[in-house]
């Protein structure tokens, strides 16, 4: 029997249409093996998609409301154990982010949803302005207006049919919830490919959402980025809903293109923390480490560059650096452990050419942690028939480091603590804030409220959080 063996893009080994996925700590392989949605199989899926559909989008927008509550309710709650478990097998987090991960989409239920529906409810628009009335010319004109002042125009929203959604592995359960719930209240028919590295945690979280839907109203298919081609491509799926990398954004919003496909996209960071000498320095090298070192690094808003005003450096670098001795990298599953491994063996080889080049280019190592000894992360060959160990990177923060490095330009998603430096005023530090091709958050420290709204303004992101960081601190209705 012959034996088909490949390799996804993102590095995950496919064996006889299997995804053979690895335990990030372990090395081990993950059990079972998830099969890989073939052709045939996605095309009955989306044609059972389209019949749900047609029942769905019949239902009220409050019962539909109503059910996707019971979902989460009856669905979610309990298994939220296991489905924390699974994530932190198959992507890696500690264990304790991962139950907040599940906490978070177990909270939507609540002022989320309610939020989610009101955007999909009619909207009634009356007009009243008798003046115009009194201001016509003639009584046919009297006549049209007054007609007008009566009526009313209602604002309906319908849903477009089939949504795919892709999701990311770094939020496996919370990412498709983003994704997936607000198309589900809108009426639509919903199909989930999880990210290749997190099949098991997609499946498991959107079996649970869909407990107390009509059946195929929200399904899933499987495998690597090709799946995901072949659904985007479908004639009959009229809205694809992806987060994820840039690069692949790109290759999705071209593909859209071709059939005018309705399209959102969430892609990547590098966002910018900027320290002014008048900060509070042990609030903002709190938030720095926290942000740097959440899901090892791998959050799509991480703090990623710290611009820090030369006159306080030395003092800001010592308590980035006493902070973050406080982590530690280990087994995710572990107690204590605050970073877990990164999520496959090409992430970490990014990461640490990263770091490499850095250090090769005059940045200055300020502290590097211990990762677990009894793991060998030596290997740099990737095509190796098994990865053996885990794919640690110690936390790191880096100090001198200068714009042009590629550390400070291309998303890091590792536990890296990036410093630099700028002259103190205002404008160095919006130009290097917005030296960027990414853009979705920034945040700015110190003690002049007028000045960090200043330059809150002129830094180019969707949320700029001032004296905070703004993905933990922003009102729910905040645009993201
Ligand atoms: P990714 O590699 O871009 O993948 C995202 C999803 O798209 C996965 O399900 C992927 O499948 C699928 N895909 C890949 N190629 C495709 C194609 N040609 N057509 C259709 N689908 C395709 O991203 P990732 O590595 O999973 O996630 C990390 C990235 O997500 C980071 O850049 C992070 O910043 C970003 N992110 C952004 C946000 C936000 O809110 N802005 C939130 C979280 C993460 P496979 O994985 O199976 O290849």
């Amino acid at each position: 029997m012959s034996r088909m063996v490949h390799r996804s893009n993102c590095g995950v080994k496919i064996i006889h249409g299997l995804l053979q996925n690895i335990n990030p700590a372990t090395g081990d392989l993950i059990l079972p093996s998830i099969a890989i949605t073939t052709p045939s199989e996605l095309s009955t899926i989306i044609s059972k998609a389209k019949i749900a559909q047609c029942v769905w989008g019949n239902l009220s927008l409050s019962k539909r409301v109503e059910l996707l509550r019971q979902s989460i309710t009856t669905g979610i709650i309990p298994m939220a154990s296991q489905l924390s478990t699974t994530i932190t097998n198959e992507m890696g987090k500690v264990l304790s982010e991962s139950q907040l991960e599940v906490q978070a989409a177990i909270d939507m239920r609540g002022k989320w949803l309610d939020m989610v529906r009101e955007a999909n409810e009619d909207v009634v628009l009356v007009e009243h302005d008798n003046n115009k009335k009194a201001d016509a010319e003639d009584e046919d004109d009297a006549r049209v207006l007054e007609a007008a002042a009566a009526a009313e125009s209602v604002v309906v929203r319908d849903p477009l049919g089939v949504v795919a959604v892709l999701s990311p592995w770094n939020f496996p359960a919370s990412e498709i919830s983003y994704l997936a719930i607000p198309a589900l209240v809108a009426g639509n028919a919903v199909i989930v490919k999880p990210s290749e590295h997190t099949p098991l945690s997609g499946a498991m979280y959107c079996a649970a959402l869909a407990s107390a839907l009509p059946e195929g109203v929200l399904q899933v298919v499987q495998g690597d980025g090709t799946v995901g081609e072949q659904l985007v491509s479908s004639d009959d799926v009229h809205m694809v809903a992806m987060t994820g990398s840039t690069a692949t954004g790109k290759r999705i919003m071209k593909n859209c293109a071709t059939s005018l496909k309705r399209l959102v996209l969430e892609l990547g960071g590098k966002d910018p923390m900027i320290v002014f000498a008048d900060a509070d320095l042990d609030v903002a090298a709190r938030d720095a480490v926290t942000n740097s070192l959440a899901n090892a690094g791998q959050v799509c808003c991480s703090i990623e560059r710290l611009y820090v005003e030369k006159s306080v450096q030395v003092e800001f670098e010592q308590k980035v650096v006493e902070i973050a001795r406080i982590h530690k990298v280990g087994m995710p599953m572990e107690e204590g452990v605050t970073v877990g491994p990164l999520v496959s063996r090409m992430q970490l080889e990014h990461v640490k050419r990263q770091v490499k080049e850095s250090m090769e280019d005059g940045a200055t190592m300020l502290y590097e942690s211990a990762i677990p000894t009894a793991i060998d992360t030596t290997t740099t060959n990737m095509d190796c028939e098994i990865q053996h160990g885990g794919n640690f990177h110690p936390i790191t923060v880096l100090g001198n480091l200068q714009q042009s490095m590629s550390i400070q330009k291309v998303e890091t998603f590792g536990p890296i603590i990036a410093i630099s430096t700028f002259d103190g005023s205002e404008e160095n530090a919006i130009t290097l804030a917005n030296d960027t091709e990414y853009g979705l958050t920034a945040c700015v420290y110190t003690a002049d409220l007028e000045k960090a709204s200043r330059v809150a303004r002129r830094i180019r992101a969707g949320q700029v959080g001032i004296n905070c960081y703004s993905a933990d601190e922003a009102h729910l209705k905040c645009p993201w």
